[in-house]
């Protein structure tokens, strides 16, 4: 089967046509400033006749999200660079969709009961569900009669128990607005932890894993047995770890604090824990790249070592909290952008975890980029470095029910 992934934000579209077979990445893209001036479309085919596997910008208008998915289709059918004759080897259609909530524990097949729950859930991420429904109902349009397939990025953290979701709060909230921790990339956490199990040869469902996925925005989760237990981001993707721009954890009390002496309103509050916040706000605006933080790092920056010293405490913290939900840990997994190409920061995380018997192989750990297992043979948790794959991920969910 053929499965194009989309993934929807308000004013983009990422895509990737995927091969489920062989599961090879025929095309991907990306479709920018939708609806703003200067709009443009990214492709790279891999298939079909086009040689080149160069990317091909067009600078071209898209007053909204049809017309995306409408150039979205023109790229992928091109007589010169296509990689499918026609729309209808388009098999189905695999969407990221954010936010689940309670309702979703796992990916469905959209139609307008799905379309409604996903509405309902926009509260919850204002800024994601509706962007998802957008691009859904444009491919709906487009492609109709095209089995469209809802992943949500909060269904793999549906198994936590009560114990873990919960906050400490008056639990009328929950009750009455559903307050309660969800957590976020579910699918990569999903897919890392189930390969992390394949490379060790043994079945997930006898295995605790903790799964670091370190990216611009960032995660941890603790796999027990298969299922999610515990997960740093909560009732937002604000909570947890620090994070490129994102705060991750504080003390709730230092936005009224901050709110009151910088004399910001509360939504203004938000913007500066959500967006100049994280490595960035702690390295003073240097960077919320961890290429360019490393780099002033190694020339012994100090706003870069600050930076990248709390940032790797605290998720070494988060790594030992986890260890302690689950019992005990069989292996740590690095993803995402800055788990799979900092070995310093890997590193210097698991340099704190040399209590629970974690012991690096420096050598191995040089990798960027590439599947390896990291720890060092005599090491008694196994720590692998494994790339991450969302959108393959969201094709193989769409394959299971299509
Ligand atoms: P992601 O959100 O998973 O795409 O991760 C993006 C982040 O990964 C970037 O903002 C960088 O901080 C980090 N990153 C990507 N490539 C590298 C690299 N080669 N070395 C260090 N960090 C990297």
């Amino acid at each position: 089967m053929k499965i194009l992934v989309i993934n929807c934000g308000s004013s983009s579209l990422k895509f990737q046509l995927i091969d489920s077979a062989s599961e090879d990445v025929l095309a991907k893209g990306l479709c920018e400033r939708i609806g703003i001036d200067g709009s443009q479309i990214v492709y790279t085919p891999f298939g079909g006749k086009s040689v080149s596997h160069d990317k091909i910008t067009t600078v071209t208008p898209m007053k909204d999200h049809t017309v995306a998915v409408q150039l979205v289709i023109d790229a992928l059918t091109d007589p010169g660079h296509g990689v499918i004759e026609s729309l209808k080897e388009i098999d189905a259609v695999g969407h990221r969709v954010v936010h689940g909530g309670e309702e979703f524990s796992t990916s469905v097949i959209i139609d307008e009961s799905v379309k409604e729950a996903i509405r309902k859930c926009s509260d919850l991420a204002p800024l994601h569900n509706p962007a998802n429904l957008i691009g859904i109902d444009a491919c709906e349009r487009l492609m109709p009669g095209v089995p469209q397939v809802a992943v949500f990025d909060t269904a793999f953290h549906q198994t936590m128990p009560e114990k873990a979701y919960l906050y400490g709060l008056p639990y009328e909230y929950y009750e009455k607005y559903r307050v309660r921790r969800y957590g976020f990339h579910g699918t990569s956490h999903s897919f890392v932890s189930a390969r992390c199990a394949e490379l060790m040869g043994r079945d997930i469902s006898e295995l605790k894993i903790i799964v670091a996925h370190l990216g611009n925005g960032a995660s941890l989760s603790a796999v027990m047995n298969g299922k999610c237990v515990d997960t740093s981001m909560g009732l937002t993707p604000l909570e947890g770890v620090i994070m490129g721009t994102r705060s991750g954890d504080i003390d709730p009390a230092i936005m009224q604090y901050i709110a009151a002496k910088e004399n910001l309103s509360m939504d203004e509050v938000m913007d500066v824990l959500n967006k100049k916040s994280g490595v960035l706000g702690l390295s003073g605006g240097f960077s919320s790249d961890f290429r360019d933080l490393e780099a002033g790092y190694n020339k012994g920056e100090a706003n870069c070592i600050r930076a990248i010293e709390t940032y790797c405490l605290r998720v070494a913290k988060y790594i030992g909290a986890y260890a302690a939900a689950m019992n005990g840990v069989d292996a740590i997994c690095f993803t995402a952008g800055v788990g799979e190409n900092g070995p310093m920061i890997r590193a210097k995380i698991c340099e704190y975890l040399g209590f629970m018997g974690v012991k690096l192989d420096d050598i191995v750990n040089a990798v960027r980029g590439d599947e390896a297992e990291i720890s060092a043979v005599d090491s008694k948790v196994k720590v692998f470095n494994l790339p991450t794959n969302e959108e393959l991920a969201i094709a193989r969910e769409t394959v299971n029910l299509c």
